[in-house]
Parts: C-alpha cells; sequence; structure tokens
C-alpha cells in the first residue's frame, strides 16, 4: 500500500472538526493547489490531488468513520465493523509444546491486525507417529493422545467469567488502536498505535475466566482415532480436518497433521511398492535344486530353486509387495539368492568334495565345455 498521509494532516485540521472546518479548510487549500492557477507545478498538481482525496473522505461521514477507525484501508465507505478482517491465518506461534509437537504454518502474523476482534484460524499441529514395517504393509488403526489448545468450556472462548461478558474497551472504543497526535490545531502528526488499556483486542474483561484465566483456550488432551491406510511409507501424511488448536475469537480450529514413519525390518527392505530381501540356500541346495520356503508378509511361501542356480539370481514373487496407495494391486516381492559356502567341514567331507571337483574338470573337459577350467565351486559361487 502506498504511503498515504494522514487526511487531516493534508487538510491542517483537527480531528474533531467540524463538517463547516473541513469545508473551509479545503476551499482554502483548493484555492491555493488548484493546477489553473499552478500550470507549471507538479507538486501543486500532486497536493491537489492529495487535498481532493483527503476532502472526498472526510466530507462523507460514513467514510470518515471508517477512517477514524481503520484509517485509509477503511476510507471505502463500506466500513461494517463486524465484516472487517476475518483472517485465514493461524494464531501466535507460541511453543511449549511436547517433544512430539511442533507448530507449524501458524506463526503469528506480525504487526497490526485489522480487526483485533476478528476470528481467527487456530493452529496447525504436527504429530509423528511410528509403525512396524507390516502395519504399513496392512494399514492399522491406533489410538493416539493429542495435547492441544481448545475452547475453554467454562467460558465459551470469550474469557469472561460466566455471567459476565467482555466489555468494550473504553480506551479505544474497541477498535484495539488508539491515536497519538502532535503538534498544533493546523498541523497534526497522527500516528495509530496499539492501545495500551486492551493491548490492542478492543475489549477488555473485568472478571477473568477462571478455568482459562482470561484466554479463552485451555491445554487440552484429547484421544483420537486414527486409520492409517495401508501402503503408507516414512514421510506419509494424514490430515485431520479441525483437530488442530481451536482458533482465537471463536475461529475455526486448524488441522492435525500426522506424519507417518515405518520401523525398519530385519529381513524385508521396500523399494516403492516393491518388497526386497536376501534368502541364504546352501551350495548343494543351489547345485541339485530344490523347494524351500521364503517369508513374505504373509508369512512363509513356497519357492523352486532351480538346479543350477547362482548366487544372486533374484526370484521375484508376484503380488507380495505392498498395497499401492495410489492405484490398484501390489508390488512384488524380489527374493535375491545367496549361495552360503561351508565352513568347518571334517577331513572326510573335504575329500568328498575333492573328489567331487575332480570328477568336474574331467567332465568338462571330455565335453569340452566353455567354462573350462573353472570348477564346480567356481560356478556355483560365481557372484
Ligand atoms: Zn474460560
Ligand atoms: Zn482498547
Amino acid at each position: 500500500m502506498e504511503n498515504k498521509r494522514d487526511y487531516y494532516e493534508v487538510l491542517g485540521v483537527p480531528k474533531t472538526a467540524t463538517e463547516e472546518e473541513i469545508k473551509k479548510a479545503y476551499k482554502k487549500l483548493a484555492k491555493q493547489y488548484h493546477p489553473d492557477l499552478n500550470p507549471d507545478s507538479k507538486t501543486a498538481e500532486e497536493k491537489f490531488k492529495e487535498l481532493n482525496e483527503a476532502y472526498d473522505v472526510l466530507s462523507d461521514p460514513q467514510k470518515r468513520a471508517g477512517y477514524d477507525q481503520f484509517g485509509h484501508a477503511g476510507a471505502n465507505g463500506n466500513f461494517d465493523p463486524n465484516a472487517f478482517g476475518g483472517g485465514g491465518f493461524g494464531g501466535a506461534g507460541a511453543g511449549g509444546f511436547g517433544d512430539i509437537f511442533d507448530m507449524f504454518f501458524g506463526g503469528g502474523m506480525g504487526g497490526a491486525q485489522a480487526q483485533p476482534n476478528a476470528p481467527q484460524r487456530g493452529s496447525d499441529l504436527r504429530m509423528d507417529v511410528t509403525i512396524e514395517f507390516t502395519e504399513a504393509a496392512t494399514g492399522v488403526e491406533k489410538d493416539i493422545e493429542v495435547v492441544r489448545l481448545a475452547t475453554c468450556a467454562t467460558c465459551g472462548g470469550n474469557g469472561a467469567e460466566p455471567g459476565s461478558r467482555p466489555i468494550t474497551c473504553p480506551q479505544c472504543n474497541g477498535t484495539g488502536r488508539i491515536r497519538v497526535g502532535q503538534g498544533n490545531s493546523f498541523f497534526q502528526f497522527q500516528t495509530v498505535k496499539p492501545c495500551p488499556r486492551c493491548q490492542g483486542k478492543g475489549t477488555i474483561i473485568e472478571k477473568p475466566c477462571k478455568s482459562c484465566d482470561g484466554s479463552g483456550r485451555v491445554r487440552q488432551e484429547k484421544k483420537l482415532h486414527i486409520k492409517i491406510p495401508a501402503g503408507v511409507d516414512t514421510g506419509s501424511r494424514l490430515r485431520m480436518q479441525s483437530e488442530g488448536e481451536a482458533g482465537p475469537n471463536g475461529g475455526p480450529a486448524g488441522d492435525l497433521y500426522i506424519y507417518i514413519k515405518v520401523k525398519p525390518h530385519k529381513i524385508f527392505k521396500r523399494n516403492e511398492d516393491d518388497i526386497l530381501c536376501d534368502y541364504e540356500i546352501s551350495f548343494t541346495q543351489a547345485a541339485l535344486g530344490d523347494e524351500v520356503e521364503v517369508p513374505t508378509l504373509e508369512g512363509k511361501v513356497a519357492l523352486n530353486i532351480p538346479e543350477g542356480t547362482q548366487s544372486g539370481t533374484t526370484f521375484r514373487l508376484r503380488g507380495r509387495g505392498f498395497p499401492r496407495l495410489r492405484g490398484y494391486g501390489r508390488g512384488d516381492q524380489h527374493v535375491k539368492i545367496k549361495v552360503v559356502t561351508p565352513t568347518h567341514l571334517n577331513a572326510e567331507q573335504k575329500e568328498l568334495l575333492r573328489q567331487l571337483d575332480k570328477n568336474y574338470q574331467k567332465d568338462k573337459k571330455d565335453g569340452g565345455d566353455k567354462e573350462k577350467g573353472k570348477g564346480f565351486f567356481g560356478n556355483i559361487f560365481n557372484n
């Protein structure tokens, strides 16, 4: 907004000036700055414009009342004290919540508010909820406890002891602002300040409500039942509408945001909607093939290991992954085979293996195998 001069100052009249005085002052100054009399003066032209604007407002009782209450913003003639303001912003950014809470999106409006008594939206709250890996896959319902500022039930939020009401501040007549003037009867330099009596609220409470000390809001613990859908991941966010803090002056409540954190699993890893896991088999299982039981989210399922499976081979279990949060069906589970090299073999076992390897080398030589010289074990443990 442009930086406008105070209209009373422009006309050189006190704030208490009558309509007649305003008219007189205008006529006198209009003559002085009229463009016809100052053809080449840019300053005079600007002054004349400013003068007309000031007169337009101060000569109209409704516009003048609006201007007196809200300054230039209220000078459009549509002054309606009840309709003015109405903030969509969160309230004060006062902290002081437990570890799991922090306030955001609120953060105060900074500076003077258009209408101190206008209802304001309450602050949003954040709560972090940690769930198990398997709960993320199946979805889970939880009871949580939220600590928040709620509307005081004793006073209904107005901060006054039941039976009494907040009264209009006599010092500022409910505007929450006062004008501090300096100068003489011709030149008034006025600044607008928050009213010291009501701290800018426009109302004062003579008998504060005992439950909330006159603030209209109380700290409240509320149990909430939440449903976390299947497929969520760390960073997923649920919004609980109107479960945030109560709004000052009877404004709507903010929202509660639940941030999901998923604990790591000791076997499974997640890659988007797929599950990854390693599965260990012995070198004989790898060589001869086997049917094994692999863990999945729903328990063990059979997996056929074909003869000659190499370490590092990945098998896919279709539809054993996470439900897709957006979309249909489920991801897959990828099982990566790890062939375990035997340790602590006894002398007899070692001898058997040596014979096996010798036999294998001979086989290859006879058959002209491409992988000549690599040996039985080299073939299996190629990873
Ligand atoms: Zn109360
Ligand atoms: Zn006041």
